[in-house]
């Protein structure tokens, strides 16, 4: 008798937890190469950054994996569609403090 795994289980499961987005990644079942390149690299080539942000492009969690790299500070790969380095710029450019005074008025 074969066993088969309950998936509808599984699914429910980690529905409630903060990993839930990951489930419905479009590259789940991806090679991770494009998203982190090959073992002996740091970083994926410039046509694997190609492919992995046009993954991320079609991606139903996008917002979800952006915002859960930029919080946690992701150091590599390519995570909601941006590199390590638009990740830094993103953040620069969006969630620094206002360096611009407050009106007086
Ligand atoms: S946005 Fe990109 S890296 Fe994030 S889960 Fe989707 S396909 Fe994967």
């Amino acid at each position: 008798m074969t066993i088969e795994p309950n998936r509808d289980a599984w699914h429910v499961r980690h529905r409630n937890g903060a990993w839930d987005w990951r489930v419905e990644g479009l590259c789940r079942n991806q090679d991770p190469t494009s998203f982190f390149g090959p073992p002996d690299s740091d970083a994926p080539s410039p046509t694997d950054v190609d492919i992995a942000k046009a993954l991320c492009a079609r991606c139903a969690v996008r917002s979800e994996c952006r915002e859960y790299a930029l919080n946690n500070q992701e150091p590599f790969g390519i995570w909601g569609g941006l590199t390590e380095r638009e990740r830094r710029q993103y953040k620069w450019f969006h969630l620094r403090p206002s360096t611009h005074p407050t009106p007086l008025i």
